[in-house]
């Protein structure tokens, strides 16, 4: 086992850091066993620290399983593929194109790992598309004792439910099987529009394609909409990628226009409305991922999917008329209802709306004023994404709230899980 001594650890926003009395590597489960058997507490696991929540942080132990990587097995008629769970996502994409397999769906990046990703209920955009956690049939974990256990969807599939998304308290995961399907290609289009187009045709614009997504421009009028469908057609050139020049290009209009927003919307609007639209056909994984350099700050909150138009007018108002320092796209998404009890998208079909901040730059008063909107509208904020809730708020959210913190209870009865930010929103003691 690698053990590193103290040091500070951060996350990938910069926003959280720790000074754990060691990161732990253990290379195989007995060890792994050891490590949460014996180790300084609190006990936290690491996927690649890109959440924003301090999840990870630890005065005691930081357990990091990236030796638990890798495909272990697949099954090409199930299309079913065992996983290590410290695998990050991007070797991932390439393990299980090999196979023939793909993933029904991704998110913005490919950095994170499957540990992390079930996590926090990471997921990307579609109205029919769960979560990665929707794809689990079988977890292998280390529980709060070391010892393993194995729960499997086919025979216990309550326990699935209540530990698919787990925030790192439900036991360490070192292995985990997943529903994949065949490897496929994605039509991916973006065009721009009117905010005002997008929406007042946002549930046509996000509903109908097989996945869709709004990224709408503050000080701008306008929106790109993106939009991937599965085709049999080849793969055709992938157009550079433009986000982070773009982003570039947001901050020094902020910068120089701060004080005068109709010429910031005059100048960002006529050359978002002259983008050229983009139309390309990529293997699955290189149409959803993209590359995020820039820093950043952000929150997600899940509404009911009903409620997103009328919350994306007031967010954007709320924005214009007070927070002109604010130059990041918002992503507006959809995901599908699920049936996992800390799922965000539980029993609800769901409208995900993310607002991001300069990380060099403070963003309490920002996030402050516009989480109400959110919380007016029944949100469920992203697990690894700023918010302010604490137990009580999660157990008013989560029907089921209760039932899962009996079954982690039962997997870490000692709490080494448990730091004092677990504590603060699951309400158990530190
Ligand atoms: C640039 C950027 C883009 C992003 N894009 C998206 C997006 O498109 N969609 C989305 O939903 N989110 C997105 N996120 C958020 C991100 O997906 C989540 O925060 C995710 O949890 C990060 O994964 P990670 O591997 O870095 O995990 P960490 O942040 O390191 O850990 C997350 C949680 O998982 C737990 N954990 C990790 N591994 C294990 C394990 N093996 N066993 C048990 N618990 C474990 C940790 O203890 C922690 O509670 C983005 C974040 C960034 C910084």
């Amino acid at each position: 086992m690698t053990q590193i001594a103290p040091s500070t650890w951060s996350n990938w926003a910069g926003n959280v850091r720790a000074m754990p009395r060691q990161i732990a590597r253990p290379a195989d489960e007995a060890e792994l066993g050891d490590v949460i058997r014996m180790a300084p507490g609190p006990v936290r696991i690491i996927g690649s620290g890109h959440s924003f929540t301090p999840l990870v942080a630890s005065e005691g132990t930081i357990l990091d399983l990236a030796a638990f990587s890798g495909l272990k097995a697949h099954d090409a008629t199930r299309m079913t593929a065992t996983i290590g769970a410290g695998t990050a996502l991007g070797t991932l994409t390439q393990l299980l194109h090999a196979a023939g397999q793909g993933l029904p769906n991704m998110g913005d990046i490919d950095r994170q790992t499957i540990g992390g990703a079930l996590g926090t209920a990471t997921h990307g955009s579609g109205i029919g598309l769960g979560a990665y956690h929707t794809q689990l049939l079988n977890v292998r974990l280390a529980d709060g004792r070391g010892q393993i256990r194995t729960i499997s969807a086919e025979t216990e599939p309550e326990m699935i439910r209540a530990i698919g998304v787990n925030l790192g308290a439900f036991g360490a995961m070192t292995e985990v099987t997943f529903q994949n399907m065949p490897s496929y290609r994605l039509r991916r289009r973006r065009r721009a529009l009117p905010v005002g187009d997008a929406l007042t045709n946002f549930d046509s614009l996000l509903k109908g394609h097989r996945s869709a997504e709004f990224f709408v421009i503050p000080f701008s009028g306008h929106a790109l909409h993106l939009s991937y469908d599965i085709v049999d057609d080849p793969v055709s050139t992938h157009p550079p990628e433009q986000d982070e020049d773009g982003l570039k290009t947001l901050k020094m209009l902020r910068n120089a226009l701060k004080f005068l927003p109709w010429l910031r919307r005059k100048l960002i609007g006529s050359a978002i409305a002259r983008l050229a639209p983009e139309d390309f056909v990529d293997i699955w994984f290189g149409a959803y991922v993209s590359e995020r350099r820039t820093r950043f700050n952000e929150m997600e909150y899940h509404l009911p999917f009903e409620a997103g138009a009328r919350a994306l007018r007031e967010i954007l108002t709320l924005m214009e008329k007070q927070f002109p320092e604010v130059y990041f796209p918002l992503e507006i998404r959809s995901v599908a209802a699920d049936e996992t009890w800390l799922s965000p998208f539980y029993r609800r079909e769901t409208c995900s709306i993310a607002v991001h901040h300069d990380a060099a730059e403070d963003s309490t008063a920002f996030f402050r004023a516009v989480e109400p909107i959110f919380r007016k509208y029944e949100g469920r904020p992203h697990w690894g994404k700023m918010h302010s809730l604490t137990a009580r708020d999660f157990a008013a959210l989560y029907p089921r709230f209760t039932e899962a913190m009996e079954v982690r209870r039962d997997i870490d009865p000692e709490n080494r899980f448990i730091s004092p930010y677990l504590a603060k929103i699951l309400g158990v003691g530190a």
